[in-house]
């Protein structure tokens, strides 16, 4: 199947672009870009389809994690090496729990373009009120508060190609050079069950974990597994310049292929049925994601997944649903059932942030890492209640001690926010966080 052009998505009426002032210079970037080598293989990409479908089956759990936004200033060593750590001990922590693989996704190396709810942005500078076009993440635009950087510049999409580009060979390096080894990642976790307060709560099942490795070091079993792990990169496809010239045929199937990450997702700001987003994804053969909202019925489920999967493949499609803990529990049984009963193979996926967000007293936005909690015990407990499968979950973390959600057992507080808050748009667990929250679903996991 040959994909729509990028005239012909446009003239759909794409949601969430960019406004580009030089078309001339926007081509030129496009065409450098179609002629860069591919960020991920295809047949990695199918790799991963099937390992989703498997967590759509209850076979697998799937862990995506990492920035809301990422930046070009963020992909360092450093930063990159800390998101993995903290996503790796997640993963061990559920694994143990949920007695299945875990697959490992990242949303990194190419989750730099946001949809905004507003196009413009007001501050208060010196008692005056200033309007500047919104930031729309640093593949549009610079966050930095001034009409020259709110400018949309089309040679950012090339940085963020490179920017992908090392973030993903540094992941690559990490996760078959020895740097996620299970023993290593179990060690990293007994630190903070040892040295942290709240930590201390979880030292049961670390020392579960513990002694389920010293018996297989006792036995002598050393598996290829234990050194290296399988480990994928993913985004939000929301600028269609960028993942349409990202989007090439692979020579063995002939099918084409969005190469700038292993796994794509549709957000809730642009899944219209009708919508250049729709049809774009339509026409991809990686897995791929899309959101579903509170807004969302029923009968959109079931027509984005006929639409989207019209042959029912297995892993093709996962729906991530994001209601915020209050709803959860009455929104997402509609969809679910009429997916499931009308045979609509689907791997849902549970994203407890954007429907928990809010703005803090002191201008902040955060959530609360209870309402976190609280919707994914609430997808949980529809999942069983169905009888239907809780595939996994989407969060936006970092591996750095930052202070954005509150509350979790370091008691963060609305004033604590200032600390160290550095996220771009949404806020994000910070490591302590994470790795409570993985704890507390293993708990989850395991009733
Ligand atoms: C996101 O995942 O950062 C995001 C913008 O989510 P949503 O589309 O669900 O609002
Ligand atoms: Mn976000």
């Amino acid at each position: 199947m040959s994909i729509p052009s990028l005239e012909q998505l446009h003239a759909i009426g794409a949601k969430q672009q960019p406004s580009y002032g030089d078309p001339a210079a926007l081509a030129a970037a496009v065409d450098r870009l179609r002629t860069l080598p591919p960020l991920v293989f295809a047949g990695e990409c199918d790799e991963l389809k099937e390992k989703i479908a498997a967590a759509g089956r209850g076979e697998a759990f799937l862990l995506q994690g990492g920035d809301c936004a990422e930046t070009f200033a963020g992909a360092t060593a450093d930063n990159t090496r800390n998101k993995l750590r903290v996503l790796l001990q997640m993963a061990v922590v559920l694994t143990y729990a949920a007695s299945v693989p875990v697959v490992k996704v990242g949303r990194l190396a190419g989750q730099y373009a946001k949809p905004r709810s507003s196009d413009s942005e007001t501050r208060v500078i010196d008692g005056e009120q200033v309007t500047l076009p919104a930031y729309r993440g640093d593949a549009v635009n610079g966050f930095e508060f001034t009409p020259e950087s709110r400018i949309p510049d089309p040679q950012r999409l090339l940085e963020v190609y490179h920017a992908s580009a090392s973030t993903l060979n540094l992941v690559r390096a990490f996760t078959t050079g020895g740097y996620a080894d299970l023993r290593q990642v179990h060690a990293w976790n007994s630190e903070f069950v040892r040295n942290s307060p709240v930590g201390q709560h979880y030292e049961a099942m670390a020392a579960e974990i513990d002694r389920a490795l010293t018996f297989m070091q006792a036995i002598g079993a050393d598996p290829d597994e234990f050194h290296r792990v399988d480990f994928y990169s993913s985004h939000e496809a929301l600028l269609l310049e960028y993942e349409h010239a990202m989007t090439r045929i692979d020579s063995r199937t002939e099918q084409p292929y969005n190469v700038s990450g292993h796994f794509v997702w549709i957000g809730e700001r642009t899944r219209q049925l009708d919508g250049a987003h729709v049809e774009y994804f339509r026409h991809i053969r990686n897995p791929i994601g899309c959101k579903l909202g509170p807004t969302a019925t029923a009968d959109d489920a079931l027509a984005l997944a006929r639409t989207l999967n019209p042959a029912n493949e297995p892993g093709r499609l996962t729906f991530i649903t994001r209601f915020g803990a209050e709803k959860v529990r009455d929104g997402l049984p509609p969809l679910v059932e009429k997916v499931t009963a009308e045979g609509v193979d689907v791997t849902w996926i549970c994203d407890p942030m954007h429907g928990n967000t809010f703005e803090a007293s002191t201008g902040y936005k955060t959530r609360r890492f209870e309402d976190v909690l609280g919707e994914i015990q609430g997808f949980f407990d529809v999942h069983r209640a169905l009888g239907t499968v809780p595939g996994g979950m989407l969060v936006e973390n970092t591996g750095d001690d930052v202070t954005e959600v509150i509350g979790g057992g370091e008691e963060l507080d609305e004033h604590g926010l200032a600390h160290r808050y550095e996220s771009v748009v949404d806020p994000r667990l910070n490591r302590v966080q994470s790795l409570e929250m993985a704890f507390q679903v293993a708990e989850m996991l395991r009733k």
